[in-house]
C-alpha cells in the first residue's frame, strides 16, 4: 500500500519546484518536511522603510521580531545572530541545530527545517551561469534552457533582458546608477582587465503576477513580504496544497529511506514525539546539500566515510562611494542586490569571482556599531551621515567539492554529521587574486574599499556537491538524471548533485535542475 507515487523530502526551492512538475504531470506527491513556520504576526504596513522607521509605533515587531532575536546580543556570528535569519525569519533556522546535529571543523554551516527552507529568507539574487559553468556543474546548457525558462516564468524574475520571460529590471539605486554610468564610459579599460559589471537578475516582481504584486520599491524586502513581490517557496507550496494529488506532512525529520523491489519506505521522527513511515514508488531528496547527504548516509549506514562538500567562500568589502557623499538617493528603492561585478578571468574553467553590491540603508545602523571604533552615541551620528555613501560588496568565489567533506559519525550523544572545510593554498591564492582584481574594479567604479572581512567557510549559506553527478559508479554519487547510486528508487533534486558551485548565485539553477530531475522521475514512473 503506497501513500503517494512520489515522496519529496524538503519544501525549499528545490522541493517545491520538483513537486510542481510532478503535480502538473498528474502524479500524486507527498512532501515530508521540517515545516517550521514564520510567527503569525500581522503583516507589516505596505509603506516605505523611511516612513515605517519615522512613524510606526510597532516597528520593532518587523525589524527585531516579537522575540527580539534581531538584536545581535552575542555578535552577528556570520548572519546567524541578528542577521537575515533572525527576528521574524528566525523560524528559518530554529530547531535545526538541535534536530540535525553537526560538528563543524573550520566552517560555519546553516541548516533549515523551515517551510520554504533557506528560501524563506533568501536575498533573491539570481543568475543564469555561463555554458562552461553549467558544464562544470554537471549540466548540459542546451537541455537546461527550457527548465530555466519554466522556472523564470513560475517564480517571476526581473532584470536585464538576457532571455525571454524576464520582467523589466528594478531601477538601480543611486550607487548602482552612478557605477553603471562610469562602467559605460570606461568599458574598454574594464574589458582589458576582464571585469564586467551588470544589474543582476532578481526573483522580485516588477509587474503583477497572479496574487503577487509588483514591488513598490518600499525597501522593506529584508523585513516583510507585504506584496509578496520577492519569491518565496511557501507561495508555491500554497498552490501545491490546493491540488488533491498533493499531501504535505510537516513537523517531521526524515531519518532513513529503505528501498525494496517495489519502491521505498521513508522513516521519519515527529519533532513533537513519535515516529511515522510512508511508502512511495520513488523518493526525491530535496533537503538541501547537507540535509540530503545526512539522509543518504543514514539510509545506507555509511559511517566515517567522507562525501565531498562544496561551500561557496565569500568575503565582505565595505566601500565608501565618495560621489554620493551628502546625497541620500531616492526614497523609493530596493535593498536587494544592485549590481554584479564579475571577474571574468577563468579559474578551473569558470569565472573566478563575483561581487554582489548592496546599499546599506535598510540593514540598520546598530549592526555597524560593533565594527567601528567610536563610542555610542557619537558613533551613531557619524554612521548616519556616512551610511548613505556606504556600499557593501559581498564577494563570492567558486566552490569545489574536494575542498570539504561531510561524514556521518557516532558521538556519545548519537549520530552527527562532521563537516570539514580544507582549502588548498593554491585555491586560497586564486581567491586572493580575484579579490584584488574585484577591489580594483570597485575602485575603477569610484568605490573605495575601506574595510575587508574574510568570512568563515560555509557562512554564505550556499552548499552543494555532496551527492555529485559523476561518471563514476561510487556509492552515493548520482547519474546524469539525478538517480542516487546505492539507494534504489531515490533521486536527488537539490544542489547536492552539482560537483561545484559557480561564483554567481546558483539557486535559480538549482530550481531549474529540480524541474529537470522531476521530469526524469515522471518519465521513469
Ligand atoms: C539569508 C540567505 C540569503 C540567501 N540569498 C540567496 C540569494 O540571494 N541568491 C541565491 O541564489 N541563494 C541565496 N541563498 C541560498 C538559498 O537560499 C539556497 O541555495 C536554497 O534555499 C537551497 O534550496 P534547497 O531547496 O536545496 O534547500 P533548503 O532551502 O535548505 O531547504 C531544505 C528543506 O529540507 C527540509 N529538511 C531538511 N532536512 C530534513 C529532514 N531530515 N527531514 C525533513 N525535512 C528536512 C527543510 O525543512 C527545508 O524545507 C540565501 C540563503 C540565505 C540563508
Amino acid at each position: 500500500m503506497q501513500d503517494a507515487e512520489v515522496i519529496i523530502i524538503g519544501s525549499g526551492p528545490a522541493g517545491v519546484q520538483a513537486a510542481t512538475v510532478l503535480i502538473a504531470a498528474g502524479r500524486s506527491v507527498m512532501m515530508i518536511d521540517g515545516g517550521k513556520k514564520a510567527p503569525a504576526l500581522p503583516q507589516a504596513p505596505d509603506a516605505n522603510f523611511e516612513d515605517v522607521r519615522r512613524n510606526n509605533q510597532d516597528q520593532a515587531r518587523w525589524f527585531l521580531g516579537d522575540d527580539l532575536s534581531g538584536i545581535p546580543v552575542s555578535g552577528l556570528t556570520g548572519g546567524l545572530g541578528g542577521g537575515q535569519v533572525s527576528g521574524n525569519r528566525a523560524n528559518v533556522v530554529s530547531g535545526a541545530r538541535e534536530q540535525l546535529p553537526i560538528t563543524e571543523e573550520n566552517c560555519q554551516i546553516i541548516q533549515s527545517l523551515a517551510e520554504g527552507g533557506l528560501g524563506a529568507a533568501w536575498g533573491a539574487a539570481c543568475a543564469v551561469p555561463e555554458e562552461s559553468e553549467l558544464t562544470a556543474m554537471g549540466l548540459n546548457a542546451k537541455d537546461m534552457q527550457r527548465h530555466f525558462d519554466a522556472v523564470i516564468n513560475d517564480i517571476g524574475v526581473s532584470g536585464p533582458q538576457i532571455r525571454g520571460g524576464i520582467q523589466p529590471a528594478l531601477p538601480p539605486d543611486l550607487h548602482a546608477s552612478l557605477a553603471l554610468e562610469t562602467y559605460k564610459k570606461k568599458q574598454v579599460s574594464f574589458e582589458k582587465k576582464h571585469i564586467s559589471v551588470m544589474q543582476p537578475l532578481s526573483a522580485i516582481l516588477t509587474q503583477d503576477n497572479d496574487d503577487r504584486r509588483a514591488s513598490n520599491l518600499a525597501d522593506m524586502e529584508y523585513w516583510s513580504d507585504p506584496r509578496r513581490s520577492v519569491y518565496r517557496p511557501q507561495y508555491t507550496l500554497e498552490k501545491l496544497r490546493s491540488s488533491h494529488s498533493f499531501t504535505y506532512k510537516g513537523d517531521l525529520i526524515v531519518e532513513r529511506i529503505v528501498s525494496d523491489t517495489e519502491g521505498c519506505t521513508v522513516h521519519a521522527r515527529r519533532m513533537s514525539g513519535g515516529t511515522e513511515s510512508y511508502r512511495a514508488k520513488r523518493v526525491i531528496l530535496a533537503a538541501g546539500a547537507v540535509g540530503s547527504a545526512r539522509i543518504a548516509l543514514q539510509s545506507v549506514g555509511l559511517y566515517d566515510t567522507p562525501l565531498p562538500f562544496a561551500a561557496k567562500p565569500h568575503v565582505f568589502s565595505a566601500c565608501m562611494h565618495p560621489a554620493t557623499l551628502g546625497k541620500t538617493g531616492p526614497k523609493s528603492r530596493s535593498s536587494l542586490c544592485q549590481l554584479l561585478i564579475l571577474d571574468d578571468n577563468v579559474l578551473s574553467g569558470v569565472r573566478s569571482g563575483c561581487a554582489q553590491l548592496y546599499s546599506y540603508r535598510s540593514l540598520m545602523l546598530f549592526r555597524l556599531l560593533g565594527s567601528q571604533p567610536l563610542a555610542y552615541p557619537e558613533a551613531m551620528k557619524i554612521l548616519s551621515m556616512l551610511t548613505p555613501s556606504l556600499v557593501i560588496a559581498d564577494i563570492r568565489f567558486p566552490a569545489f567539492g574536494d575542498n570539504g567533506s561531510v561524514s556521518l559519525v557516532r558521538t556519545k550523544d548519537g549520530d552527527s554529521l562532521r563537516i570539514t572545510c580544507r582549502v588548498p593554498d593554491a585555491e586560497r591564492d586564486a581567491r586572493k587574486h580575484s579579490w584584488q582584481r574585484l577591489k580594483q574594479g570597485l575602485r575603477m567604479l569610484g568605490m573605495l574599499p575601506l574595510r575587508n572581512m574574510e568570512l568563515p567557510e560555509g557562512s554564505a549559506s550556499h552548499y552543494g556537491g555532496t551527492l555529485p553527478m559523476q561518471g563514476t559508479n561510487r556509492i552515493l554519487t548520482t547519474d546524469a538524471r539525478g538517480k542516487l547510486r546505492g539507494l534504489e528508487h531515490v533521486s536527488v533534486a537539490d544542489a547536492s548533485v552539482f560537483p561545484m558551485l559557480p561564483a554567481v548565485p546558483h539557486t535559480l539553477t538549482l530550481m531549474a535542475n529540480a524541474r529537470r530531475i522531476a521530469e526524469a522521475v515522471t518519465e521513469d514512473l
